[in-house]
């Protein structure tokens, strides 16, 4: 069964993209750690990120360095963390958080934004690539 990440990469399911290239999506966690909190993800459907490709694995990590680039651009912090955890989707994602505090890498701590909200702060990013 296709995982939600591949239903939103087809359309399926709708999103907050960031950005999108022929290789990657990145897109608006939808329970946040902290505003802008956001996940990069391959669209070919793999579990593990050490299970990449060397070559799929070191654009996934450049993608996502351009993605953070423009969260920092966007969102003021102290700087933007990076986690990959995947034990609820089993479909590579790289967690990019702009923090502050060590309690924003915990995914015990959420925020709450409205859809609204959310799309006003992805349509900000998209304009900070
Ligand atoms: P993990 O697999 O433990 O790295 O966590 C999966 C992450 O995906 C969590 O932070 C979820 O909030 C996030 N997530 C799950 N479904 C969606 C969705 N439809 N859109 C955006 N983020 C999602």
């Amino acid at each position: 069964m296709a995982s939600i990440f591949t239903k939103i990469i087809e359309g399926e399911i709708p999103c907050h993209k960031i950005a999108e290239d022929h290789k990657f999506i990145a897109f608006l966690d939808i329970n946040p750690n902290a505003k802008g909190h956001t996940l990069c993800v391959p669209k070919d459907e793999v579990d593990k990120l050490f299970d990449l490709g060397e070559q799929d694995y070191l654009q996934l990590l450049q993608f996502s360095r351009n993605v953070a680039k423009a969260l920092e651009r966007t969102i003021p912090c102290n700087r933007i963390g990076l986690s990959v955890i995947g034990l609820e989707v089993p479909h590579v994602h790289v967690h990019l958080i702009p923090i502050n505090d060590m309690k924003d890498m915990s995914f015990q701590h959420k925020i709450s934004m409205d859809q609204d909200e959310m799309a006003d702060l992805a349509e900000d990013i998209r304009k900070n690539f």
